[in-house]
């Protein structure tokens, strides 16, 4: 029997992935997000176990050395993200379709190693992109610098993906998000009826 999908959705920095992510589950309501974990710190707004499950580096390497994620890299500033294989396993309990929000590298892992996985990749100009860490202005100037560079690398990194998806108008991004996920769901259940 083919797996059920696993979307990827990867892309840099200030792409917007979080506000099309959002506004995709609204629509195709039986996706679910996998709350990774990570050792960055907790942005203000954020809430342990929402949009992350906040470890410190000591029980992250612990959760390595366990085999408890997927994936797992460390990203600018050294901090470390991972895709815990509990979560992808409570959103398949729960009878969802589960989508992980990846930077690159742990995008492509995905793609190798997951039968099923369909991963799309977000982009927008760089200078656009630009604007949009600076107006967030979460990180400090140097590293927000580093987030630049790393997004002009992964924009030439689009055609290693299965989609690409430009999201430079938001309601236009957000249709053709929803009709490639909606495409993919109906083709795996097509598949799995035959
Ligand atoms: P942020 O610090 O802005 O929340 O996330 C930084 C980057 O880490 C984003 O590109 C996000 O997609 C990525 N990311 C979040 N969780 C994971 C994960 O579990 N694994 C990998 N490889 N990247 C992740």
């Amino acid at each position: 029997m083919r797996p059920d999908p696993v979307f990827v959705i990867t892309g840099p920095s200030g792409a917007g992935k979080g506000t099309l992510i959002r506004a995709l589950l609204e629509r195709v309501p039986v996706l679910e997000v996998a709350v990774s974990a990570t050792t960055r710190p907790q942005r203000p707004g954020e809430t342990d176990g929402v949009e992350y499950h906040f470890l410190d580096e000591h029980a992250f390497v612990a959760r390595i050395e366990e085999g408890a994620f997927l994936e797992h890299v460390q990203y600018v500033s050294g901090k470390r993200y991972g895709t815990l294989r509990s979560e992808m396993q409570r959103v398949a309990d729960d009878g969802r379709v589960c989508v992980l929000e990846l930077e690159l590298e742990g995008a492509l892992r995905v793609q190798e190693e997951v039968e099923g996985s369909v991963t799309l990749f977000i982009a927008a100009p760089v200078e656009e992109l630009e604007r949009r860490l600076r107006e967030r202005a979460t990180e400090s100037t140097g590293e927000i610098e580093d987030r630049i560079a790393l997004a002009r690398y992964q924009l030439e990194q689009a055609h290693r993906f299965r989609y690409m998806v430009r999201n430079d108008d938001l309601a236009r991004a957000t249709g053709t998000l929803t009709a490639i996920v909606e495409q993919e769901l109906e083709f795996a259940a097509t598949m799995a009826a035959s």
